[in-house]
This record gives C-alpha cells, sequence and structure tokens, in this order.
C-alpha cells in the first residue's frame, strides 16, 4: 500500500493509479541558466517517487516539459521573456541559449542517476495544441482580450486557487500592486502578444496575433496530449504551488471539465544560510560547483535523502561532507563485501514500507544503518543494500573500490592532518571534529574512509 501526501487535500492518502499505468508529470526547468542544486531536489525527489512506484511493480509513464519560451521574469505576467534575458547576457540567440542549457539539465540529470523522464516535451514544439486550448477556453467564455494578450478570468471557475488555499476575497481586498489592464489580479496570460513594431526571437502566429504563449499553458497543453485529461501524480517545487500550479489546474479543468491532477505532490526548499537558494540572487550553487568542490553529484543525492521532501533542507558544506562519509560507507561495502549474499527479507520490508509511507527515505536510511551495524552477513547487507538502492538511486552496484587520491598537502595542512589522525586514533572525538572544522576553513575537505583518513582541497 502505498500513501503520499496530497497537496490538494493536505493529507496522506492512499494512492492507486486511474489505470494499470501511473501517469505522471513533472514542470521541468526553464532553460536560461544553469540549474541550481534547490531545483534539482525537486526532480531527485520526483525519482524517488517514480522509484518508488517502480519498486511496487506499478509501471510508470513520466513526461518532463522543457520551458524553452514564455516563462516571464515576473510571476504577475509583466517582466521580460527568460529565455531573452538569457540570450542578451550571453550575447547568444534565444534559441542557442535554450539548447545549451537543455544540454547541460539533462546532463545534471544523468549525473545524479536520475532515471530518464519518458519523453521530454519542449514548449516551442508544442505550439499548435497551446493555441487549440486556448481556443477551446476562448469557446467556453473565459478568456478576455486586453492590448497586450489574452488573458484567462480566474472568477469564471469555481474554487480558483483552492490548491494553494487562497480566497478570491482576501485576494481582491488585499491587492495593492497596479493590475494593468487585467480585471482581476488573479487573471493570468495565455497568449501575450509580441510588442508592437519588434520581432521577438522567438514568436508565433495565432487567431489573436503574433506573440507567444503563457507559462502555464504549456504544462496543461503538454500533459493533457501526452498522459490525457486526468493524470495521477503531477511534481513540482513548493515556490510552483500559489502561480503556476493555480493556473494549470484552473485552465485545464475550465477545458476539460474533469480533474487535472488527483495527486498534487511538492518539495520544500533547500536553504542556505537559512534563506532559499534562488538564481536572483545572482551567486548560487549548482552541480558543477558541488563536483568542483571534489564532490560526487550522488553525494548530494545522498544528502537530499536525509531530510524528508517536505521539509526544508538546509544544505551545509559539513552536511554535504556528512552524506560523502556515509555514502562512501555504503561503497566500502558494496565493494569490499562477499558477493552472492541473500537478501534479508525482513529488514527489505521494513525499509520499503518507509519508501511507500510518503517516501520516508531518512527512515528508510535509517533502517540501513541499523543493518549495516547489525551481525547480520556481509555478503546478505551487499545484497540487501543493492535491491534498496533500486530506490535511494545511488548507483552503488556501478561503484568502484574507492581510490585514495594523493595530493601533496602545504606543510600547515597535513600537520593538522596528522594531528586529526592521532585525534581519532586516542578516541578524542572532540579534538578530531575541531581539526575538521579547522581544515574546512582553510578549504580543505575531511573523509573518513574504511582505508583511512582522506585530505583534499576543495576550491
Ligand atoms: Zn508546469
Amino acid at each position: 500500500m502505498i500513501t503520499l501526501y496530497n497537496t490538494l487535500t493536505r493529507q496522506k492518502e492512499i494512492f492507486t493509479p486511474l489505470k494499470k499505468v501511473v501517469t505522471m508529470y513533472s514542470c521541468g526547468p526553464t532553460v536560461y541558466h544553469d540549474v541550481h542544486i534547490g531545483n534539482h531536489r525537486s526532480f531527485l525527489i520526483a525519482d524517488l517517487l517514480k522509484r518508488t512506484l517502480l519498486a511496487n511493480k506499478l509501471p510508470v509513464k513520466h513526461i518532463m516539459n522543457i520551458t524553452d519560451v514564455g516563462h516571464l521574469t515576473d510571476d504577475g505576467d509583466a517582466g521580460q521573456d527568460k529565455l531573452e534575458v538569457g540570450a542578451a547576457r550571453e550575447n547568444k540567440t534565444a534559441w542557442e541559449v535554450a539548447r545549451h542549457y537543455e544540454a547541460g539539465f539533462k546532463k545534471d540529470l544523468k549525473a545524479l542517476n536520475i532515471i530518464r523522464p519518458k519523453k521530454f516535451t519542449r514548449a516551442t514544439e508544442n505550439i499548435k495544441i497551446q493555441i487549440a486550448l486556448v481556443k477551446k477556453l476562448e469557446a467556453l467564455g473565459h478568456t478576455y482580450r486586453t492590448s497586450d494578450g489574452i488573458y484567462f478570468d480566474s472568477t469564471t471557475i469555481e474554487n480558483y486557487g483552492a490548491l494553494a488555499g487562497l480566497q478570491h476575497v482576501d485576494l481582491q481586498a488585499g491587492s495593492r500592486i497596479s493590475i494593468g489592464e487585467k480585471k482581476h489580479e488573479t487573471d493570468f496570460a495565455l497568449w501575450k502578444f509580441s510588442p508592437a513594431g519588434t520581432k521577438r526571437q522567438m514568436e508565433w502566429k495565432s487567431p489573436w496575433g503574433v506573440g507567444f504563449p503563457g507559462w502555464h499553458i504549456e504544462c496543461s497543453a503538454m500533459a493533457m496530449k501526452y498522459l490525457g485529461e486526468t493524470i495521477d501524480i503531477h511534481t513540482g517545487g513548493i515556490d510552483l504551488i500559489p502561480v503556476h500550479h493555480t493556473n494549470e489546474i484552473a485552465q485545464s479543468e475550465a477545458a476539460s471539465g474533469k480533474q487535472f491532477a488527483r495527486f498534487w505532490m511538492h518539495s520544500a526548499f533547500v536553504l542556505e544560510h537559512d534563506q532559499k537558494i534562488s538564481k536572483s540572487k545572482g551567486d548560487f550553487k549548482t552541480l558543477q560547483w558541488i563536483t568542483d568542490h571534489g564532490f560526487s553529484p550522488l553525494d548530494y543525492r545522498y544528502l537530499t535523502l536525509q531530510t524528508h521532501y517536505r521539509k526544508e533542507l538546509n544544505f551545509t558544506l559539513e552536511g554535504l561532507e556528512g552524506a560523502r562519509r556515509a555514502r562512501q560507507q555504503f561503497v566500502a561495502l558494496v565493494t569490499g563485501a562477499p558477493k552472492r549474499g541473500m537478501i534479508l527479507p525482513t529488514v527489505y520490508a521494513d525499509f520499503l514500507s518507509a519508501l511507500t509511507d510518503d517516501l520516508n527515505a531518512p527512515r528508510g536510511l535509517g533502517i540501513l544503518w541499523d543493518m549495516i551495524h547489525s551481525d547480520a552477513a556481509p555478503a546478505d547487507k551487499r545484497a540487501t543494500l543493492l535491491l534498496a538502492d533500486k530506490i535511494l538511486g545511488l548507483n552503488l552496484a556501478k561503484e568502484k573500490r574507492l581510490k585514495l587520491t594523493t595530493t601533496k598537502l602545504p606543510k600547515e595542512i597535513a600537520k593538522l592532518a596528522e594531528q586529526r589522525v592521532i585525534a581519532r586514533e586516542t578516541k578524542d572525538w572532540a579534538g578530531a571534529d575541531h581539526l575538521r572544522t579547522e581544515l574546512l576553513a582553510r578549504g580543505y575537505s575531511v573523509t573518513d574512509t574504511p582505508e583511512g583518513q582522506v585530505v583534499a582541497r576543495m576550491i
């Protein structure tokens, strides 16, 4: 039995698919910049969900979109298209920027051992179905025209904002921002016109005029095209709830008259120094940053498994260090223990039931650590860990025995490293921790492996 927390009902519910195959849609990246590790968390969680469903013998049809047009810098339909911003920043065309960052994103997914969706769907390759959906909404009386586009009238449907727990009255009363020609603050663009006298790099003809689709309409159109009018599970980051997902529901359900997604699953933010990681701050951490600092992308994957997906994850270098140590102990067991062990059925059953209980990966890891510290045969521990890893996705079966890097350390660093070895040998744990902090502060990471301490330069 699988239970999942549904944002729509704000409770855990038993999940069963509508048909034989689970239909799953994940909002993908806007490809105008590198994806930061906060966004990657939501893709890792979608992957954990998919692997959990597969481990429960449920086939999954998974679609992920690539937003390569129409996502504006301002959620309220103002601002510039992010792709054009990226193009100006890099002195490239919007098309070049889109393809470049899409390729980078796919490379990241591979490095994180995320199972590829059945299909990546680009907004720019699905313009026709987006126009068709807007036409349908227009025919049903849900739209109106302003000087800059075609808008969805959010008061033409009941329950607008139910996903976010928004209330129309509050929104209207609390509205202080200028809404321009929009009739209501919560109305949103379905189609935007290219500004008069200018030619955008990405624009298409439509029954209403030359322009480009709004951001939200792409997800509704592509989800319904590839997965049907009612899908089983829709995933995304928690930041998408109030506007993007709320609007996806509004326009999809207005068009089809059916429930759009049965389960909405949202992963919480990654924080750094108690603040949300976001691109707008300029300095943001990417997977490249992780590898540049001597970590594997899979260390980050392990880190995300240590916190339940609905809780905020505080990202620190020490936390990542801890994740690496833990993952390397897994690797040491898989590469070091004898092969041909038997799976420990109770351990695996407990592990699986933790994951099927709303993806409780931290509890699942705890169960595996209890097993590792138990007196079960190493070969059996190994077999069980490898089976569990089909869900965790740490790619343990592919890992080779760890090689120790022998970088030459500056004298003072070598001295601190040596003091730490002595501290550990004399079981002076506080002293060893203090020396680790000291080494970290000087830009060196410390990892304790079964073969000994490894000190490496981070930057
Ligand atoms: Zn979306």
